[in-house]
């Protein structure tokens, strides 16, 4: 993986805050995984399992931003060329 999980950046719904994902203060013993946002306390993530369905809220969280990760560039393969038969070789 060529991004790190801790370059994501959530902007705060109620203070408009932006900051580091893992800046905030997380609260795994509630019953669902809780971040706050490190300058007003507001709740914004929620993780939760339940059914085998992962459940995400994001009602305190304005805006997520991930980066992508990098796309592999391959070098692109030689090109195939007609070979003329009556050619003498190379
Ligand atoms: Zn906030």
């Amino acid at each position: 993986m060529s991004s790190h999980r801790t370059a994501a950046r959530s902007r705060c719904a109620s203070c408009g805050t932006t900051s580091m994902v893992g800046q905030h203060h997380l609260y795994a013993d509630a019953p669902a995984l809780v971040l706050s946002c490190p300058t007003c306390s507001e709740v914004e993530p929620r993780i939760a399992s339940q059914d085998g369905r992962i459940l995400l809220e994001q009602r305190g969280t304005a805006l997520l931003t991930v980066p992508a990760p990098q796309t592999v560039v391959r070098e692109t393969p030689p090109r195939l060329t007609a070979v003329d038969a009556d050619a003498p070789p190379r």
